[in-house]
């Protein structure tokens, strides 16, 4: 699949020098980070509760076609159809036909990371179906000519206010405004229409519970809602991973998704859908569909790898990635930003097509900490450095460098030599300065930051003299 992911350098370059994107950055930067600070005190047994949800997601995965399977029978006993997509082409064909067979023009979408992987929204146009996004978030994308988005919960965190109210007041043709209730109740306004005249709602699914064949959406805007229960057709997309066994289950992932995610100790609106509209119900969907993706998962399982399934895309990890937060998610060039998305772009993309993106982070482990499903992303990130080297993806002289090194470091007296010598040359190089600007061997990195002058001794050296 291809992805924009293979020009990171070159995207991330642009967000530096982009001083509108700077300013939003670091007007949102801290905001969700605070939050989650003060709603994970909240609970006396957080450690405990996130070891529970790793627990729910690793059973799950153990037995994943079992849980798929006991899914896809109570769903159908309540009315639904279960289809499956291999990859985004399959659902964008299958969402494609149903929209035929049900003689559909118009699908109101809410938010759905598995149909921004597939395209969908293209798909549908070309099938001569308009979609119209009804987050706010992906609504202002939509109009602001298909922007992508750099959030998986908040995709215009990039965008100031005064952009938004330019867009509304060009797009809507109504006298600008800056005051955000007056600009959500224009955007509900238009949305509203939409609601109405929709055949079909697309809607993606942050869980899917086998015991009671339900998809459980969790948002902050009313539009999940709508998309899912106004229209006569409704299509839920969804990665095959998202099941999980009870409601009791939901109930622990409930305790850490809103909290992880914005801070919120639940989230404005926790929606369990179960089956199609009964006899003298008057609302919900005629026509339910589940389209359960695979797009690598399942190759996903077993492997590796397979600790990244376990993510319930709260975004805690991209919120409190230095990375993330100095260029923000566009550059990442794929739905998945930050840390997750660094994992997920080159495993769901293949490895040659992001090859930067394992690179895009310090390791600093932030994202690791913040987990609430314990996802060690800094493990699963050096594991796809290595990958790369061993498929010869990387650079050859990085191949060789690397190697000399680990030639060295099997060499203790080699190793102190070499950083003896190292650090005495650096320092002499910085001629009593704090910094080196041009390091000249690494040009890339000195690009856009100095390199810090040591101080003049190596660590062994300083240990062995504080241990005297
Ligand atoms: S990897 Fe963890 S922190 Fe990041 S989105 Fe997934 S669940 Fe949240």
């Amino acid at each position: 699949m291809k992805s924009r992911a293979h020009r990171f350098k070159e995207n991330a370059a642009a967000s530096l020098a982009n001083p509108v994107l700077q300013a939003n950055l670091r007007t949102a930067k801290g905001k969700f980070v605070d939050k989650r600070a003060i709603a994970i005190k909240e609970l006396d047994d957080f450690e405990a509760t996130r070891e529970a949800a790793k627990d729910i997601r690793n059973r799950v995965l153990e037995h994943l076609d079992l849980w798929l399977e006991k899914f896809e029978e109570v769903a159908c006993a309540r009315g639904a159809k279960v289809l499956w997509a291999k990859d985004g082409e399959e659902v964008c064909r299958l969402v494609v036909e149903i929209g035929k067979q049900h003689g559909v023009k118009k699908a109101v979408k809410s938010k759905s990371m598995l149909s921004e992987e597939a395209g969908l929204n293209q798909a549908l146009e070309a099938a001569g179906i308009r979609p119209v996004e009804t987050d706010l978030g992906e609504y202002i994308l939509q109009i602001n000519d298909n922007e992508p988005p750099s959030h998986i919960i908040a995709p215009v965190v990039h965008k100031s206010l005064d952009e938004v109210a330019d867009l509304f007041a060009k797009t809507h043709k109504t006298p600008r405004k800056t005051d955000i209730p007056a600009l959500t109740r224009e955007a509900r306004e238009v949305l509203r229409e939409h609601f109405l005249s929709a055949e079909m709602g697309i809607s993606g699914g942050n869980f899917l519970i086998a015991e009671t064949g339900s998809v459980a959406l969790v948002t902050n805007e009313g539009n999940g809602r709508m998309v899912t229960t106004l229209p006569r057709v409704h299509v839920v997309i969804t990665g095959i991973e998202k099941v999980i066994p009870t409601l009791e289950d939901l109930a622990t992932l409930m305790r850490l998704l809103p909290r992880s995610a914005t801070g919120q100790s639940i989230s404005n609106y926790v929606s369990l859908l179960t089956g199609v509209k009964a006899a003298g119900e008057s609302d919900g969907p005629e026509h339910l569909y589940f389209i359960l993706v695979d797009s690598g998962r399942a190759g996903l399982v077993g492997s590796e790898f397979q600790d990244m399934l376990r993510c319930i895309r709260c975004g805690a990890c991209m919120n409190h990635c230095p990375v993330y937060q100095t260029i923000g998610g566009q550059a990442y060039g794929w739905g998945y930003p930050g840390p997750m998305g660094s994992v997920l772009t080159p495993l769901y993309t293949g490895l040659e097509n992001a090859l930067d993106l394992p690179h895009a982070a310090t390791l600093c482990n932030q994202c690791g900490v913040v987990c609430p499903v314990k996802i060690p992303l800094p493990d699963l990130l050096r594991r796809l450095r290595e990958k790369q080297l061993e498929n010869h993806l990387r650079p050859w002289f990085e191949r060789m460098a690397l190697k000399a090194w680990a030639w060295v470091a099997e060499r203790p007296s080699l190793y102190a030599l070499a950083t003896r010598f190292g650090v005495r040359y650096l320092a002499w190089l910085a001629g009593g300065q704090k910094s080196i600007p041009l390091l000249g061997i690494a040009p890339g990195w000195t690009q856009g930051r100095d390199f810090p002058a040591p101080e003049g001794k190596t660590f062994r050296e300083l240990y062995r003299a504080r241990s005297r």
